[in-house]
């Protein structure tokens, strides 16, 4: 047998949360699928959201075997062209771009042919990450559109705390300021802003995080905004040891038992994409019921407390995170957010599909 740890992707669960967004704005859908989608793998989630409008990612080759497995929808690269040779493919495979700054503009205008390109204008309105300040949007604007390569122009910004209390009135501020003076279709909303601030909509939301079923809040769970996890990583117990009170555990003797104690070890580390930082007492389901690692999560195997586990034995399952067991939550104990998780678990986990 071979080491029983599996990342099991559940692709009517993709397709129920992408109808969760759907309910919830008439905009268009981008669907996110950068970093193999969330860790979920690009072509396997492209498919469970093919009812998607569009698809957003940043590697030109991710995009390009989208196109060439089949995909018509729009597909957006998020950090645009790099070079003249990609602004080549973006035309040859009708890839929409996102143009952030005046390089890409320059590369733009030595670009030797007429084109059909649409291009998304990004706008920071306060993130500082990519995009034209306010200024200069109306002059990256006027050559964009006037460009005999550019068929058609989007503004886009991104949000910095749609998830948090802050919200978004201050860079949608900025927003509206710039954008008022174009009729032009607009993009902002990412899940957090999707599900928090309908006045954010507007023409095309880029969903990411949703769309895998975790919760963009951290006071609201997956399950109250009818979401449902795409992603099961689980494993087994493959050994058990019984602690008398006063025994140490893993690397560094992280915990020692208070009583005595059975403790089961998961084939399960921060090899496979675990948090090694999950202190003691993060969140785990073994055989369904929940219950908390304890000591140092090592490359390859972490321990579980089975004390309210009695059934528990060799070969158990063990769920890290899934259904019953949500990655939020574990996230959050290890100091760190869904999405690491998710696009952390490495190539030696096998993949599943259900
Ligand atoms: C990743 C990303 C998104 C998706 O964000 P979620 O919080 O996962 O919904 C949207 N827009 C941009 C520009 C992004 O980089």
């Amino acid at each position: 047998m071979s080491r029983p740890i599996t990342a099991q992707i559940n692709l009517d669960a993709l397709a129920h949360n992408l109808h969760t967004a759907r309910r919830s704005t008439s905009a268009r859908i981008m669907a996110v699928i950068k970093a193999d989608a969330y860790g979920h793998g690009l072509l396997r989630a492209a498919a469970a959201l093919n009812e998607a409008d569009g698809f957003a990612l940043l590697d030109i080759q991710d995009a390009i075997a989208l196109r060439e497995a089949g995909f018509r929808q729009t597909i957006l690269l998020l950090e645009g062209f790099f070079t003249a040779d990609e602004l080549q493919a973006v035309a040859q495979y009708d890839l929409s771009c996102v143009i952030h700054n005046d390089a890409q503009i320059a590369l733009l205008d030595a670009y030797p042919k007429r084109g059909d390109l649409s291009v998304w204008l990004k706008v920071n309105s306060g993130m500082n990450r990519l995009g034209f300040t306010p200024e200069n949007v109306a002059g990256a604007m006027a050559r964009l559109r006037a460009h005999q390569a550019v068929a058609d122009v989007t503004l886009m910004t991104h949000f910095a705390h749609a998830d948090e209390v802050r919200g978004v009135a201050e860079q949608l501020e900025t927003f509206h300021q710039v954008a008022s003076d174009y009729r032009v279709p607009r993009s902002l909303a990412n899940s957090a802003a999707l599900l928090r601030y309908p006045h954010t909509h507007g023409d095309w939301a880029r969903l990411g995080i949703m769309l895998y079923g975790a919760s963009p809040f951290a006071d609201k769970t997956a399950q109250e905004l009818r979401l449902r996890p795409a992603m099961r990583l689980s494993s087994k117990l493959i050994a058990i040891q019984n602690l008398q009170r006063g025994d140490e555990i893993g690397y560094g003797a992280q915990f020692q038992a208070t009583h005595n104690m059975r403790i089961g070890i998961v084939a399960c580390g921060y090899a496979d994409g675990y948090p090694r930082h999950a202190p003691n007492g993060t969140p785990v389901l073994v055989n369904g019921q929940r219950t908390q690692t304890l000591g140092r999560v090592s490359m390859d195997m972490l321990y579980v407390d089975l004390s309210p586990v009695l059934q528990a034995e060799l070969g158990s399952e063990v769920v890290l995170w899934g259904e019953g067991m949500p990655v939020e939550e574990v996230a959050r104990a290890a100091g760190t957010i869904s999405y690491e998780l998710l696009c952390g678990v490495t190539k030696r986990v096998p993949i599943t599909v259900r």
